[in-house]
C-alpha cells in the first residue's frame, strides 16, 4: 500500500488531474518528424512479425470478450517501435494512449494524477520503466491488479485508509533494460515482448516508407545502402533518410541512389557496419589503452568522457549484436571480428594464455 504525505495528499490529485498530459523527458531527437512518420497501423509497422502476430490473436481476443487488454511490457534497445507499436495497438483497440515516461513520474502525485484521469479502457505507456522509483511501482502494483488506488493520508495516529476504483486500463510499459525491473512489478504484466533488431531487408522497407512520405525519390539500391549502415534500428534509418536527402538535394539531382547514399554516408563518418566515430573510437580505446579488454563500462564511459547510460542503451546493444565486442564477467572485449572491422591486428591468443 501507498502511503502518501500530507503534501501529497488528495488535494493535490485534482490539480494534478488538470493537467495530466505529461512529456516523455528524454527527447534527444525531432519529435515532430518521429511523429509523422510513425506508422499506425499493424500494416505500416514493418517486420516484427511473430510480435505482430501474436499481438493481433490478443487484440482479437480482448475485443471478442469484451475486457480490457492484459498490460504489456516490450523491451529491447531504443528506437526499434517499442513507443510505436503501443501506439499501434491504442489504435487497433480504438482507445486513447497517454504517454509519460517513468523520470517524469517522480513524485506519488504524478502517477496519481495520471491514474485518476484515466478513461475506461485507456492505455497508458510508461517509456523507461526500469527507472521508476518505489513509491511510483507500489501505488501501480494495486492498480494494475485490482484496479484501485490504495492509499493512506494524514499522520500516522490519525492515518486514514482510502481505496478508490480506478477505470479498467491496459498499462504498457517500455525498456531497454529488462533486468533491472523488480520482479514483483514484471510478474504484474501479461505479455511481455521482446523487439528484435531488423534485417536489412525490412530497414529498407522502412526507408522506402519514409522517403514517400517525405516525398524524396529513392531507389532500391539506395535505400538499401542506407538500410545496411542502420545498425537494425528504424529510428537510425529515419534519421539517416534525412540526412542523405539532404545531400541529394543540395549535392545531386535530388535523387537517393547508391552512390549518393554511400557518397553521402561516407562524409557523415558512418561506416559500412553502421558504426559512427563514438562507435569506432570505443572499440579503439579498448584495443589502445586495454589491451582488446576485458574493462569495466564505467571506465569506459570516463575514457570516452560518456555517461555509461549512453554507453550501455545506444552504442554496446549493437557493438555485442554485430558480435564486435563481447561482455565477459570480467567487462567488455573486443572480438576478433572487431579488430578485423577497425583493420587492426590482433595479438596472438597464444601470448594472452601465459
Ligand atoms: P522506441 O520506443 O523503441 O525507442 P519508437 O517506437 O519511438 O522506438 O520508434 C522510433 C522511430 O522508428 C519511429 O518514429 C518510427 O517511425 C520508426 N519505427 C519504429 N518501428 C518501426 C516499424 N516497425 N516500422 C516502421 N517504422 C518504425
Amino acid at each position: 500500500m501507498a502511503i502518501i504525505s500530507d503534501d501529497d495528499g488528495l488535494e493535490n490529485v485534482s490539480r494534478v488531474k488538470k493537467n495530466p498530459v505529461v512529456k516523455p523527458e528524454t527527447i534527444e531527437y525531432d519529435t515532430t518528424f518521429e511523429n509523422t512518420i510513425r506508422p499506425k497501423d499493424f500494416d505500416s509497422y514493418i517486420g516484427q512479425s511473430a510480435l505482430k502476430e501474436t499481438l493481433k490473436i490478443t487484440l482479437e481476443a480482448a475485443k471478442k470478450r469484451g475486457k480490457s487488454l492484459d498490460h504489456m511490457l516490450f523491451y529491447g534497445p531504443p528506437g526499434l517501435g517499442k513507443t510505436t507499436i503501443a501506439g499501434v495497438v491504442a489504435a487497433q483497440m480504438g482507445v486513447d494512449i497517454r504517454i509519460t515516461s517513468a523520470p517524469a513520474l517522480e513524485r506519488p502525485r504524478d502517477i496519481i494524477g495520471i491514474l485518476m484521469s484515466l478513461k475506461g479502457g485507456e492505455i497508458l505507456f510508461i517509456d523507461e520503466i526500469h527507472r521508476l522509483n518505489k513509491v511510483a511501482e507500489e501505488i501501480l502494483y494495486p492498480a494494475m491488479e485490482d484496479f484501485t488506488l490504495d492509499m493512506t493520508t494524514g499522520k500516522v495516529q490519525t492515518a486514514k485508509t482510502l481505496r478508490i476504483p480506478l477505470p479498467k486500463f491496459t498499462l504498457i510499459g517500455a525498456t531497454t533494460k529488462a533486468g533491472e525491473l523488480s520482479s514483483p512489478l514484471r510478474d504484474r504484466f501479461g505479455i511481455i515482448n521482446r523487439l528484435e533488431f531488423y534485417t536489412t531487408e525490412e530497414l529498407a522497407q522502412v526507408v522506402k516508407r519514409t522517403a514517400k512520405i517525405l516525398e524524396i525519390d529513392i531507389t532500391e539500391e539506395g535505400a538499401k545502402a542506407i538500410a545496411k549502415r542502420s545498425r537494425g534500428t528504424p529510428r537510425i534509418a529515419n534519421r539517416l533518410v534525412k540526412r542523405v536527402s539532404d545531400f541529394a538535394i543540395v549535392k545531386f539531382d535530388g535523387q537517393i541512389n547508391e552512390e549518393v547514399a554511400n557518397y553521402s554516408l561516407n562524409l557523415l563518418k558512418i561506416d559500412e557496419f553502421g558504426l559512427d566515430n563514438t562507435d569506432r573510437a570505443l572499440l579503439n580505446m579498448i584495443i589502445e589503452k586495454y589491451d582488446g579488454g576485458p574493462v569495466g563500462i564505467e571506465t569506459i564511459a570516463a575514457a570516452l568522457s560518456e555517461d555509461v547510460r549512453t554507453i550501455e542503451d545506444v552504442c554496446e546493444p549493437y557493438l555485442l549484436q554485430a558480435g564486435l565486442l563481447q561482455r565477459t564477467p570480467r567487462g567488455r572485449k573486443v572480438s576478433p571480428e572487431g579488430y578485423r572491422h577497425l583493420g587492426i591486428k590482433m595479438p596472438s591468443e597464444q601470448t594472452s594464455l601465459f
